[in-house]
């Protein structure tokens, strides 16, 4: 079939608004549910009636989950069409105490608290994605080890005794201030400081919680513009956000490799080594891509015990670097112990600590339960250009459809036909496509509105928002962006691009191993055009290939059968699960 018409044009037609161009009929999956218009007639008649009733009945009854009146009648169970997924019977009822009214109020399943990921302490209107994430997220094949678990738990209650202004934190304090380490201190932290774009920061983010764990750290997040209004507390009682107050707060964007307290710097110019006594207050890690060989002796086990000693780190990096942290016998045991299924790195630590705040979460149910819900099958589409000029780019679009119609991911068109009778088993697809460029989609809009579909289903393709170039300073940029990554990780299958960390979260997150599409090459769309990623973990883009006790070059690759080299960048490490072809 000659798709060059879609490849090549560059004036969308009129296309239908996503909206109105499934106006015009009722989609199977509504038939199904029943949503005919008297149906909604007689829900919306009687959500008037039962709303006010409520608002009086809840001014009487105190913020108490065993005491609250059951809010069913309310007759908004629209959770229970999400994703065509009814919920059991077992539900329990949620009561809406959110402050912000819109939220309607939802069933809760029993399986809100992830298999256990999630502590269930925590305040529910503060943060309603962390209780309802359940119901839009299909429920993940993946159960978290209970070792990961007690490990989490344990965690807590470290955060909740060291957390910001606790005795612990001040006087772990006292040290930074006094210039070097006193002794040793209950509490030892890791600060994480805010650095590069959104997709990176959730990486790097978990990266550092995870080596918090196997440290016995305390994770503390510098908010950088806008972390406070993107994700919700993950822990319970203490904040995870660095007190703005802190000492050395004002010193981090100028921190890097040549920094009096760099830990490279540091042992590059022999001012500290393995058998230092005087170890200073507070070492600053530089991790992000362009550091050095001295900074990489971080991935050396006998590096790690020296490192123990200071109550302080500061990290910095853009580099999801957990795939290194498998190649050291510091850590090996106890990875193996939290993950014996070791793809599952991010898929369990994104959705412990990620939980996009109420402004986000508004952004993601109201787009999928507009264009999403009702859809049989939900292809995600992660658009990422790394090329100079702006898209859309011809040999871009060809690449998508070469990689979605050959993998089947999406149907072909009869280009010689006008209408298709709907056959039985008609599907409604929907394709949620992101990108900084609005053209990708609107082709795709145009492809599938002009043409039947070859097999008779009928595909919407949809695009959050088109923001043409990247604010990573905006807050409502980000919070797009957050959204959209987390809409991605709702699908049922996933394509990416190479190297975006996005795609990475999306796919991480959603638990999905996408479909990766090629970087282009001379601005040509790569043969094959993409390949089925062999794990759902992120790419580690910058590891060391250093062998610390040969002290000598390696590759770092091909070391374990866990962790090889990535499908999207042939230099950089992912762990695998070891079960997959490589
Ligand atoms: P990476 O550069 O692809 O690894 O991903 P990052 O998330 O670290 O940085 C890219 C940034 O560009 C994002 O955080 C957004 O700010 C912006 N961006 C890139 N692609 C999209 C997109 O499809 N949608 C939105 N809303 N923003 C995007």
């Amino acid at each position: 079939m000659d798709l060059s018409s879609f490849r090549r044009r560059s004036s969308p037609s009129p296309s239908p608004d996503s909206g109105s161009a499934r106006r015009g009929f009722l989609p199977a999956p509504a038939r199904r549910f029943g949503l005919g218009a008297m149906r909604l007639n007689h829900i919306l008649a009687s959500t008037l009636l039962v709303l006010p009733l409520l608002a009086t009945i809840s001014v009487f009854y105190p913020r108490d989950g065993a005491r609250r009146p059951p809010d069913r009648a309310a007759g908004f169970a629209e959770a229970r069409v999400l994703d065509g997924r009814a919920l059991s019977g077992n539900a329990t009822p949620l009561v809406s105490d959110d402050t912000d009214s819109s939220s309607p109020p939802v069933d809760l399943p029993k399986n809100d608290l992830l298999g256990g990921l999630l502590a269930a302490e925590f305040n529910k209107q503060s943060c309603l994605s962390r209780f309802q994430s359940a119901i839009y997220q299909k429920i993940s094949p993946h159960k978290p080890s209970s070792f990961l678990v007690s490990k989490l738990r344990e965690y807590e209650k470290l955060h909740k005794r060291c957390g910001p202004y606790t005795q612990s934190y001040n006087e772990t304090l006292a040290n930074i201030n006094s210039g070097k380490a006193i002794g040793s201190t209950d509490c030892k932290y890791i600060v994480w400081i805010s650095f590069s774009g959104l997709g990176n920061r959730i990486l790097t983010l978990a990266s550092a919680f995870l080596y918090a764990l196997l440290t016995n750290r305390v994770l503390l997040v510098d908010r950088g513009k806008d972390m406070a209004d993107l994700f919700c507390e993950p822990f319970p009682e203490k904040s995870w956000l660095l007190p703005t107050d802190f000492p050395l707060v004002n010193q981090f964007q100028s921190f890097g490799q040549n920094s009096p307290n760099c830990h490279g710097n540091m042992l590059k110019k022999n001012i500290i080594n393995t058998s230092t006594n005087t170890l200073p207050a507070y070492l600053y890690l530089h991790l992000a891509h362009d550091y050095g060989d001295h900074d990489k002796l971080f991935f050396c086990d006998e590096e790690q015990t020296v490192l123990a000693k200071v109550p302080w780190l500061v990290l910095k990096t853009d580099n999801y670097f957990v795939p290194s942290l498998f190649l050291m016998s510091s850590f090996d045991e106890e990875l193996s112990k939290l993950f014996p299924d070791k793809e599952t790195v991010f898929h369990h630590l994104g959705r412990y600590l990620f939980h996009p705040t109420n402004r986000v979460w508004g952004l993601i149910t109201r787009y999928y339960q507009a264009y999403l819900a009702k859809a049989d099958e939900k292809i995600g589409i992660q658009v990422r250009v790394f090329e100079e000029g702006n898209g859309p780019f011809p040999h871009v679009m060809d690449q998508i459809l070469a990689c979605t119609l050959k993998e089947k991911l999406l149907p072909e068109v009869d280009e010689k036909g006008f209408i298709s009778s709907p056959p039985e088993n008609q599907k409604l697809k929907a394709v949620l496509l992101t990108s900084l460029s609005s053209g990708y989609s609107e082709k795709l809009k145009d492809m599938y509105w002009e043409y039947p579909t070859v097999n008779g289903d009928l595909v919407g393709i949809y695009q959050p928002s088109h923001e043409e170039y990247q604010q990573t300073e905006r807050q409502l940029h980000n919070q797009k962006a957050w959204a959209e990554m987390y809409l991605l990780s709702m699908s049922d299958v996933l394509v990416t691009s190479s190297w975006s960390t996005f795609g990475y979260v999306a796919q991480g997150l959603g638990g999905l191993k996408p479909w990766i599409l090629y970087k282009p090459d001379n601005r040509t769309a790569p043969n094959p055009p993409c390949r089925r990623a062999m794990s759902m973990e992120p790419c580690f883009h910058a590891p060391p290939f250093y062998d610390c006790k040969a002290k000598a070059g390696t590759d770092t690759g091909a070391l374990v059968p866990h962790v090889r080299h990535c499908e999207d960048m042939s230099w950089g490490l992912k762990v695998v699960s070891g079960h997959d072809e490589l």
